[in-house]
């Protein structure tokens, strides 16, 4: 596989760069988007310049559905199955990576350097992290070469997918938990009442 040297930095550099550079970073990714088709041997087409470009604009982790409608409400004119066959022509040069979604889904991400995913359990939102490195290859090389030095096997480099909860989620849950805790509090404070009621007078169901 070839290793994408301007565009892929350029996306990154647009990633970091500040709000006010949104119009210079667009034409760049237009720009960017002809030069990285060229550069991978591709011809150029206008729904494969529109979903590369799409892709190239900041993280993206997308399934060929929602890419679909996204570009359909931007007012591209193209089939799902144009999504479908660009989507994977630009995975098999290595433009774009295929994973698995939460639920199983195929979901494309532009991403393409090492990295792994963290995906919210309750949105279905997914963030990159960056690979850590031991003894100078990354987590997922070290695993695959350990594994292999270990069985003899011939190991495929491993994918990680960490599931847990979104900062905004992860305040609605602690929230949650709070107003919980407080309801059990005055629960078991009122039913303490009662328990003392019943105890000081042991008959006043009777009486
Ligand atoms: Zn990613």
């Amino acid at each position: 596989m070839k290793s994408r040297t301007s565009p892929k930095r350029g996306a990154t550099e647009a990633r970091s760069a500040p709000v006010s550079n949104v119009e210079a970073e667009h034409h760049e990714s237009c720009d960017d988007t002809r030069s990285v088709l060229k550069e991978y041997g591709l011809r150029y087409s206008r729904p494969r310049e529109v979903i590369l470009g799409y892709l190239l604009q900041k993280d993206r982790h997308v399934s060929a559905e929602s890419l679909y409608v996204d570009l359909k409400q931007r007012g591209e004119d193209l089939s799902l199955s144009t999504v479908y066959l660009n989507l994977s022509t630009l995975a098999d040069v290595g433009l774009v990576r295929e994973f698995k979604g939460p639920s199983g889904q195929a979901l494309y991400d532009s991403n393409v350097t090492p990295h792994y995913h963290v995906v919210c359990r309750e949105t279905g939102e997914v963030r990159d992290i960056p690979a850590p490195e031991i003894n100078g290859v990354s987590l997922a090389r070290f695993l695959k070469e350990y594994a292999e030095a270990t069985t003899g096997w011939q190991v495929d480099e491993p994918r990680f997918s960490l599931t847990g909860l979104a900062p905004r989620r992860a305040k609605v849950h602690a929230k949650n938990q709070a107003k919980n805790h407080a309801k059990n509090q005055v629960e078991t404070r009122s039913e303490r009442a009662a328990a003392a009621t019943d105890h000081d007078n042991p008959h006043g169901a009777e009486s």
